[in-house]
């Protein structure tokens, strides 16, 4: 086994573990004085103390991406592949290091923590194939003597805003193409779990990925303005909530960088009454609870066609009480707990007023949870939820599953493409054409047909539509390298003395 650091979740009680940026290859500790918490959500304990980075520590650490640019440019494709090679290897063989710190900082169970880990490498393996997805175009004869050729370059000095729920997926979702296309790239990881990042930056180390070429600064909304503002920033990628996603958008355009902005969700899926029912209970549930529904793409509308609704409710109603909740490395544990005790709170405060909006709470997940001071709550159903409800409309980011009760397939579908949100959705049905019909007519970015979380494989792009995304990429897959490259077209001839002449006319093929 390959000696990289140890990954940062052994500690004695009641220690804090100061967590550095990562900035040439090395740890850097802050010079701000500024810093923030990190918890280990099942126990509520805080564990770490992660540096804010200041204007200036941002700049400094640009300096050093800056400096880390020409050479990773010009080094050689064939060598570019290689590193990543053994990146995925890396990647690979440490799977359980890093899973441990996501659940360790996120809360989700290892089981889950694996799986983001996967997700992510997929994109790291796709990112191997980089001699081939930079391939251009090459014409010969376009006019007499003169050929034409289409390359693609490196943007220069990318950088990355990555949310909480994904700490080590998302951020793989966005340096693995980058550095590839030879950028240099800075992270900045949520603040909320920010362990996993710099751990990565070590195994990217350790495989041969030269120093500065992959950077992380940590920090709030100082480092994010900065990197924002920053004239040496080409291009941003961000995943997070719609809002700031707004924000992000606006200020990097306005600062002249192409930007990506991911944003928020609210997944409905459509349940027919063709459908089996029992699947469609068992994908609900999977993709409600898991990971505590702190998912973009998780289900949290189950809308229920006809007389769907009883048979369905009552198959869901029946499997929840079955799911283990707990801290994440314990065995057998199928949920964990919230991100924060504030998130968690916020997440009960929709369940508390639902009654008084008319919606009827079958399951209460406040009942039940975990003792101890863990960041818990048990998995919720709320049925009878409806457009102009709190429950209803905004994204409560938890283990909280609605049901909206419809007559028709067009009310479904009406509802799906009225909300505000189109990152994903589902169908589930036995009619292939009603599916077709559904995938034809819906507004949203990713579709699944029986099939809850439609994340698409690492060789197609990810991304929403409306407010799920602002910007005009998807991220990863062929769009990710769209992003992170810009365009030259080649025109050119060799001195031929036979066509050479004076003509000041509007260059035309001949
Ligand atoms: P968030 O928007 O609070 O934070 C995301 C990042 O932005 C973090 O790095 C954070 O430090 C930074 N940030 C927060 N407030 C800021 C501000 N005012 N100015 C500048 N930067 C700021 O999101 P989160 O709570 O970490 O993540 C959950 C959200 O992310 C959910 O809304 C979820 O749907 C969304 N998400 C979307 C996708 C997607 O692909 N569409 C994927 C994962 C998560």
């Amino acid at each position: 086994m390959t000696e990289v650091a140890t990954p940062p979740v052994e500690q004695a009680e009641g220690q804090i573990t100061p967590i550095n940026h990562w900035i040439g290859g090395k740890p850097v500790p802050g010079q701000s004085g500024r810093s923030g918490p990190v918890y280990n959500p099942a126990t509520g304990r805080q564990t770490g103390a992660v540096d804010f980075a200041s204007v200036e520590e941002v700049a400094q650490a640009i300096a050093v991406a800056k400096a880390a640019f020409p050479s990773w440019r010009a080094t050689s494709l064939s060598r570019r592949a290689e590193i990543f090679f053994r990146i995925r290897a890396l990647f690979h063989e440490h799977r359980e290091d890093i899973a441990r710190i996501l659940t360790a900082e996120h809360g989700k169970v290892l089981s889950d923590a694996l799986g983001e880990v996967a997700r992510g490498l997929e994109v790291v393996e796709f990112a191997c194939g980089i001699p081939q997805l930079l391939k251009g175009e090459f014409t010969e004869q376009a006019s007499t003597g003169i050929d034409v050729y289409s390359i693609r370059q490196p943007v220069g000095v990318v950088a990355g805003i990555t949310p909480f729920n994904f700490p080590a997926m998302v951020p793989m979702w966005m340096f693995a193409p980058a550095i590839a296309c030879g950028n240099t790239f800075m992270l900045k990881p949520s603040e909320k779990d920010p362990s996993a990042s710099v751990y990565l930056g070590q195994l990217l180390q350790e495989a041969g990925v030269p120093d500065g070429v992959f950077n992380v600064v940590h920090g709030d909304k100082v480092a994010v303005d900065a990197l924002l503002e920053h004239p040496d920033i080409g291009a941003i990628s961000f995943v997070g909530s719609t809002p700031v996603a707004q924000y992000i958008y606006r200020t990097a355009t306005s600062h002249g960088k192409r930007c990506q902005a991911l944003a928020g969700a609210k997944n409905h899926m459509v349940v027919l009454p063709d459908a089996d029912i029992e699947m469609a209970a068992d994908a609900a549930v999977s993709a409600g609870y898991g990971s505590a529904g702190e998912r973009c793409m998780a289900i949290s509308m189950v809308v229920a066609v006809g007389h769907a609704a009883e048979p369905l409710i009552d198959a869901i109603k029946e499997r929840i009480p079955k799911i283990k909740v707990g801290a994440g490395l314990e065995p057998g544990v199928e949920m964990g707990p919230l991100i924060t005790r504030e998130h968690r709170d916020r997440v009960a405060s929709f369940i508390e007023n639902a009654p008084a909006e008319g919606a009827t709470v079958v399951v209460d997940g406040r009942e039940g949870r975990p003792d101890g001071d863990g960041f818990f709550l048990s998995p919720t159903l709320i049925d009878d939820t409806k457009p102009g409800m709190a429950v209803y409309d905004e994204e409560i980011f938890g283990p909280v599953l609605g049901i909206t009760r419809v007559e028709t397939y067009d009310e479904a579908l009406k509802l799906v493409n009225e909300n505000p949100f189109g990152n994903g959705t589902a169908i589930f049905t036995r009619d292939g054409g009603v599916a077709r019909q559904f995938q034809f007519d819906v507004q949203a970015g990713m579709v699944g047909v029986n099939v809850p979380i439609p994340v698409p494989v690492a060789y197609y792009s990810f991304g929403g539509w409306k407010n799920s995304l602002f910007g005009d990429t998807h991220i990863y897959g062929p769009e990710g390298i769209a992003f992170y490259t810009r365009g030259k077209v080649v025109t050119s001839r060799w001195p031929d003395p036979a066509t050479s002449e004076v003509d000041l006319g509007f260059p035309q093929t001949r």
